[in-house]
């Protein structure tokens, strides 16, 4: 479904992707763990062209994101009004949730269909609520955003992202702003969606929760992928030092 292929980023003089390769299949669930700083955040935002990579290319469904080809098999980058169409297709859910204070719950998650796919409000209204339904905050729909506490506020934020009808989630850390008795209410939202066959890609500190919901686990450090395989793999068998000494850290 979404490939990444050789993907570099550096600021300046600092490489921080220094060529990352990976597959996410349709309706698989991939979870990127690695220290701070190893490059997590940057290889989301690359994904969907919130950063430009300074090197490498991201497929969705073998059409090439962000870039355009020109006949004579030069690629040029695509503008922001070229990407907005395929931005929606690769939704993101951000540690914070920035939902707009002054709209209500309902309406931040309906803007974006009647906004971008040009959806009449009822039709934005319904689906909103279907998907508000879904994270199960339905019956906060007419609230503003600072009525709610953190948690509940993040699953508006994944209502949200789901109400663009996205093929590909991606989540970075969505639960490490929350205070700890509210990231559980997050981790079983996003463990719905991953039963429900979402093609996701999580980047998170939850390694347990990782080990759960995860078909497949990617281990950075560096700006590299030091390994990567099934939760049992990388998670229960690591094969590489820095593997271990993370996982080790953690606890
Ligand atoms: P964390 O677990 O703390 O979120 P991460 O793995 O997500 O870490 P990134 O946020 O991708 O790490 O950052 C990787 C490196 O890139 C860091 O050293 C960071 O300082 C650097 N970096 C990130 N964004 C920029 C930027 N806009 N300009 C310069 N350097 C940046
Ligand atoms: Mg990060």
């Amino acid at each position: 479904l979404l490939r990444v292929d050789d993907l570099h980023k550096q600021y300046g003089n600092t490489q921080i992707l220094k060529g990352i390769s990976f597959d996410l299949e349709r309706r698989e669930t991939v979870a990127i763990i690695g220290p701070s700083g190893s490059g997590k955040s940057t290889c989301l935002r690359c994904i969907n062209y919130l950063e430009t990579p300074s090197a490498g290319h991201i497929f969705l469904e073998q059409e090439l994101i962000g870039e355009k080809k020109l006949h004579n098999k030069l690629l040029r980058r695509m503008n922001d009004t070229e990407l907005a169409p395929q931005r929606q297709e690769i939704a993101m859910v951000f540690q914070l949730f920035y939902l707009w204070p002054h709209l209500t719950v309902r309406d931040n998650v309906a803007i974006g269909p009647m906004k971008v796919r040009g959806m009449p409000r009822a039709q934005a209204y319904e689906l909103a609520d279907a998907m508000l339904d879904k994270v199960q905050m339905l019956h906060k729909a007419a609230s503003y955003p600072e009525m709610l506490s953190g948690g509940q506020q993040q699953r508006v934020a994944i209502a949200r992202a789901l109400a663009q009808q996205p093929k590909v989630i991606l989540f970075d850390e969505p639960t490490s702003a929350l205070d700890p008795e509210l990231v559980g209410e997050v981790l079983n939202v996003i463990k719905k969606l991953a039963q429900e066959d979402r093609s996701m890609i999580l980047v998170t500190h939850e390694i347990r929760f990782a080990r759960e919901v995860a078909d497949r686990v990617i281990f950075m450090d560096g700006g590299h992928i030091i390994e990567q395989g099934t939760p049992q793999q990388v998670i229960d068998n690591p094969q590489h030092e820095r593997t271990r000494a993370f996982l080790g850290q953690i606890g």
